[in-house]
């Protein structure tokens, strides 16, 4: 079966774009084929059968071979591998085998699936720091995207709580996102999907209601249709193509509620499309329809020459067709068709260079004045978020985007630091006792210097020491305005001291006792994760170290072969791959 998918997706890339690179995608399944070989995903499926199921969705988006490839790799740096060091091997062996280019995608890609979802009121914000830390590269949110709706149409096999998570993140972040990138075709199946798990009761009804409302329409639709094309061709418009589209149900249900829940009030249950070559056929279109049916006032809306924020462009006017019927109809070209269905990723387009009659080369290049519309479009969603920050919004200006990095703490929130921003920044972003006691910085794993410019984004772990206190060094290198009033603060409120002892800053260096073994300012003192298995409180806890879980983080413990209990988070993607439920107690934080 396998086998079977992937040539479904090298066909449709053929058909797609004649100068794809099928070793390549090949190459890339065999890669992932490799590494995900005997991991299951909770429905039993191999997982290699999610890598494909999202490439196939990135090639119905038809971008180019290199994303389908990062597609393919997607998770293959995300397996769970406790062991440290296979990771890096494997890391540097994508990059030896498929580049720098494709390694960075599937990098960020990682990066990005370990973005925590805080619950409604923080989402906004999260979400729109998760962006700006991906705008870099806009295909590596097109791969997140095909990710997740394979997981939102494999949903099922989660357990419930998980699902109605699940599906409330892919509702409040995917779905706004993938419309926001004019994606419609992602952004109807991600709230179908989500709205089905999240409310079941009103989408089983909305299904009942409008079933025979559909098929009816639809039989109606095929119908007239034959007379249209003919009118049509009298006027010399030759439609491409002329098609209907059931209203996805979300949106449906949405659109009941402003109209006291009446389907009758709704025009567009099933819309017309009709495709034409030219925006001058799609005005011609108009007015021949127009001639035929009357139209109702106040419903025609000229999307091409005001296009929606996000990009999308159609004609729309409602009109009583043939036994007086009322009937919604969309009219656009084929370019504004595949926009509305693929959004951004038809922004961007394909550079073939031709050698010996074949495309030896392709480059993949954004339209750069596409992308700036994409970045002032963005801008304006921002704004229109009411919920969120005033000043957050009213800062974010094109510059900003040059003039910020993204740094990941190592439990995946993003803190965002101006460019040249060093540990110490850093750690008294986190808070200033985080600053006034960091001893130390580990970036992606390494050892270094406090004073070193961190790089977009780095996962930066800060270690503190009880006895560590800042030096007036650091004004020398810190870049925010908090590290520096705050390391002022300190220095002056113990000035008295110092001056009193006349203490050179090297003499409180070496005083510095270093007795206290390091630990990252992350890890709970007070509390432990107490498991609650009946009348044994004293099995011995560990905290996995996969998910590092956190307080007040939900978590979860596994028991292990040693009768030991794991301690991981509620959501870790380790433990979601445990099928032996019996292996899994409920466990909590306590104080010590
Ligand atoms: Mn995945």
């Amino acid at each position: 079966m396998p086998q079977e998918q992937l040539q479904k997706i090298l066909d449709k890339c053929k058909t797609s774009n004649p100068g794809c690179d099928l070793e390549l995608i090949e190459r890339a399944y065999n890669f992932a084929e490799e590494v995900h070989r005997g991991q299951k995903r909770l429905s039993g499926e191999p997982y290699i059968i999610h890598c494909l199921a999202a490439a196939e969705i990135i090639a119905d988006l038809k971008i180019d071979s290199k994303t389908l490839a990062a597609t393919l790799l997607h998770d293959v740096l995300d397996d769970g591998d406790d062991d440290k060091t296979i990771m890096e091997e494997r890391e540097r062996k994508l990059e030896k085998e498929f580049g720098k280019e494709i390694a960075t995608l599937v990098k960020s890609v990682t990066k990005i699936g370990k973005i925590k979802y805080h619950g409604v009121e923080r989402a906004v914000e999260n979400l729109c720091k998760m962006f700006l830390a991906i705008a870099e590269d806009i295909r590596v949110i097109l791969i997140k995207f095909a990710d997740r709706l394979h997981n939102m149409r494999t949903l099922a096999a989660q357990p419930p709580e998980k699902q109605k998570r699940i599906a409330l993140e892919t509702l409040e972040i995917f779905a706004p996102l993938a419309d926001r990138l004019g994606i419609g075709r992602i952004k109807g199946e991600l709230e179908d999907l989500s709205f089905q798990y999240l409310m079941p009761g009103e989408y089983f009804w909305l299904v009942n209601q409008v079933h025979d409302q559909f098929e009816e329409r639809e039989r109606y639709l095929e119908r007239i249709t034959p007379d249209l094309k003919k009118e049509l061709l009298k006027e010399n418009i030759k439609p491409l193509q002329i098609f209907w589209r059931a209203k996805h149900y979300h949106s449906l249900y949405r659109k009941l509620k402003r109209y006291e829940m009446n389907l009758n009030r709704i025009y567009d249950l099933v819309a017309l499309r009709i495709i034409v070559p030219t925006i001058e056929d799609c005005y011609a279109t108009l007015g021949v329809i127009h001639k035929i049916w009357r139209p109702l006032p106040g419903r025609i809306k000229d999307y091409i020459a005001l296009p929606k924020p996000n990009g999308y462009q159609s004609l729309h006017t409602t009109v009583f067709s043939q036994g007086g019927k009322i009937t919604e109809i969309q009219i656009r070209t084929l370019q504004m068709h595949e926009e509305a269905e693929r959004g951004i990723a038809a922004h961007w387009y394909y550079n073939e260079q031709k050698g010996l009659g074949t495309y030896i080369k392709r480059i993949f290049v954004p339209a750069p004045e596409k992308e700036l519309k994409w970045i002032k479009q963005m801008q304006e969603w921002q704004k229109e978020m009411r919920e969120s920050p005033e000043e957050f919004f009213q800062s974010l200006k094109i510059d900003f985007f040059k003039n910020r990095i993204f740094i990941f703490t190592p439990q995946g929130d993003v803190i965002d630091l101006p460019e040249g921003a060093t540990p110490v920044d850093f750690a008294f972003h986190i808070h200033s006792e985080v600053g006034v006691h960091c001893q130390g910085a580990r970036v992606d794993g390494k050892m270094v210097a406090l004073d070193t410019s961190l790089q977009n984004g780095q996962v930066v772990e800060i270690i503190t020491q009880k006895n560590a206190r800042p030096s007036r060094d650091w004004l020398k290198f810190v870049r925010t305005h908090q590290a520096k009033d705050r390391i002022r603060q300190w220095l002056t409120r113990h000035q008295e001291k110092l001056s009193g002892i006349k203490e050179t800053e090297e003499e409180v260096k070496k005083e510095t006792p270093k007795q206290e073994p390091l630990r990252p300012i992350s890890r709970p003192r007070v509390l432990k994760p107490i498991a609650e298995v009946a009348g044994d409180a004293k099995i011995t806890t560990t905290l996995a170290k996969c998910c590092q879980p956190q307080p007040p983080q939900p978590i979860r413990g596994y028991i292990t072969l040693n009768q030991r209990i794991t301690v991981h988070r509620a959501n870790c993607h380790n433990l979601a791959k445990i099928k032996d439920n019996s292996r899994l107690v409920d466990v909590r934080w306590k104080a010590e």
